[in-house]
């Protein structure tokens, strides 16, 4: 599995931070994706993507009531798999060296995610959607109907 935790050349880490973990939310579910290594991972997702699951936890499933009736969804989940003190990083597509707060990177001090996907589908606790882009086992945070201006 490819170690994308490792600094680079020029990327600065954050000195003295508060131990992470001190804040209070609570995982929804967990996501059910292709993608195992993070080298194999999308960057963003696709609409026309693979088919993931979102399973949620009981007592969520309820939650879900009129859910159907929207196509598209945004997801935000948590990159539990990330680094989290890192304030200059390297972009990924061009290796140049630019603030965390200006990358959507997955590496960043509160690592939420969010997609836009398509909804294919509810079956009990689960719902089915295209358009992520996270790895498998990605804890789920929240989901709502896709904002309309
Ligand atoms: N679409 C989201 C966004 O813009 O907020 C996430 C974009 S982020 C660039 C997607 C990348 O995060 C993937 O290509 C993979 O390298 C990485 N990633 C996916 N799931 C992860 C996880 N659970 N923990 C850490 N990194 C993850």
């Amino acid at each position: 599995m490819s170690d994308m935790n490792e600094i680079r050349e020029g990327e600065v880490v954050a000195e003295g931070l508060p131990e992470p973990g001190d804040a209070a939310l609570v995982f929804i579910g967990r996501i059910r994706t292709p993608w195992t290594d993070r080298s194999a991972c999308p960057r963003q997702g696709d609409p026309d993507g693979p088919i993931c699951r979102l399973e949620l936890a009981p007592p969520w499933e309820r939650a879900l009531v009129g859910l159907d009736a929207h196509e598209t969804l945004e997801v935000f989940y948590w990159l539990h798999r990330s680094r989290r003190d890192l304030l200059v990083q390297r972009r990924k597509k061009d290796g140049l060296l630019r603030g965390t707060f200006s990358l959507r990177s997955p590496v960043r001090p509160n690592p939420i995610g969010t997609s836009i996907a398509r909804l294919v589908g509810i079956e009990g606790s689960v719902v089915l959607v295209r358009g992520l882009d996270c790895l498998d086992g990605t804890p789920l945070i929240d989901l709502k109907p896709e904002r309309r201006r």
